[in-house]
């Protein structure tokens, strides 16, 4: 079970443990602490450290993240506090993890490695060796030496990314996926991370709803084909959803993971519509995808959680006036067939087919 056992959360940790869950971590526990000013040695206070500390130990916890992005200092002294083989990083390294996983492009790929290393290059110190005091005393020259190796190791990386970078840019339709000769239109799901969107994918594979003992062949971990009764398939993928506060180090690598996108024949915007940010949300995302190269590519909104909000009949007459928006609730399953009639109608009007991807 994935049970919280010991919990103190608001908003930020709520998104952050969904943050967490998404890298395909087990979230066993969340607190928070209200300070003035963040503790420059530790971040949080010593209170605070101590009743982390007796929660590693009683949870068997790995790795502690924290909201905010962290000194190297803050890692090393945390890290150290807290002691044993546990991991500490914030909120930045997090992402990253979450970025690597999903790259589904060479381009992307570089692009969060560079982000990668630009991040961990200043932390090198701190991360990349947790030593005893002793050890620390004995290996202060030999670390020493060894930092200075790693951090021209890093800079050359970095230089060779930037390099490589560039000319697959220059050469972005050489480095393309390798493609199936079937065509299947490809639908990508766009949306905040918690909007709904692989709910969505995986109702719309794992359930008997629009094909009777089908089964839904799986692509890779975020692409499923949806099989329907009419032959008209398509392809589902699930993209790396918008974050609330992405650190500025991180935008070049979110686009980057985004820009397969523009390949595919129609994008599907999947909206918390009980959230009571829907609207800022809509706005922002749309907000990046006009700035990316997506403007000939047909949308279709979808309104995911309509089983949670107080006004259902409100919704979905707004809905309706508004147009090219479907209300659904990916947990319980309303509103799929809706869906993938709007999905196949939206393909209709845009007579694209593009190849599919194969893993
Ligand atoms: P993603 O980050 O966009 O992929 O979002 P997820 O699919 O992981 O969903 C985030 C959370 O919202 C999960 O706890 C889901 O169970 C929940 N959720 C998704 N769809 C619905 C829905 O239609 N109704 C309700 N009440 N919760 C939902």
């Amino acid at each position: 079970g994935r049970e919280i056992y010991w919990k103190r959360s608001n908003g930020f940790t709520q998104e952050l443990a969904q943050l967490a869950d998404t890298a395909g971590l087990m979230v066993v526990g969340t607190t928070y602490q209200k300070l003035a000013s963040p503790n420059p040695r530790t971040y949080i206070g010593s209170g605070k450290v101590a009743e982390i500390k007796s929660a590693i130990h009683a949870l068997d916890v790995e790795t502690v993240i924290f909201d905010d992005e962290l000194s190297p200092g803050q890692l090393r002294n945390l890290e150290k506090a807290f002691g044993g083989d546990v991991r500490v990083c914030d909120r930045t390294a997090l992402i990253l993890d979450i970025f690597n996983q999903r790259a589904a492009t060479h381009e992307a790929a570089l692009q969060v490695a560079l982000a990668q290393m630009e991040y961990q290059l200043p932390r090198l110190t701190k991360c990349g060796l947790i030593l005893s005091a002793k050890q620390e005393a004995r290996l202060k020259e030999w670390e020493r030496n060894k930092l200075k190796w790693t951090s021209v190791f890093y800079l050359t990386q970095i230089g060779g990314l930037k390099k490589e970078l560039e000319s697959v840019r220059k050469h972005r339709k050489q480095y393309r996926s390798r493609r199936l000769s079937v065509p299947v239109p490809v639908v990508s799901l766009v949306g905040y991370t918690n909007a709904g969107k692989s709910t969505l994918l995986n109702q719309l594979t794992g359930a008997n709803v629009l094909a009777e003992d089908r089964l839904f062949a799986t692509l890779d971990p975020t692409t499923r084909r949806v099989q329907m009764k009419n032959g008209k398939d398509f392809l589902l993928t699930d993209t790396v959803g918008f974050i609330q506060k992405l650190p500025t180090a991180l935008v070049a690598a979110f686009r980057a993971t985004l820009e397969e996108i523009s390949e595919s024949s129609l994008l599907v915007h999947v909206v918390d519509i009980s959230h009571p940010l829907a609207q800022q949300q809509i706005d922002a995302v749309d907000k990046v995808l006009s700035e990316l190269d997506v403007s000939s590519i047909p949308k279709l909104m979808v309104w995911n959680k309509v089983d949670k909000v107080s006004e259902p009949k409100k919704i979905k007459l707004e809905a309706d006036q508004r147009g090219d928006v479907v209300c659904v609730s990916a947990l319980n399953g309303n509103g799929l067939i809706d869906f993938c009639d709007a999905v196949q109608e939206k393909l209709k009007d845009s007579m694209v087919w593009v190849e599919a991807l194969i893993p």
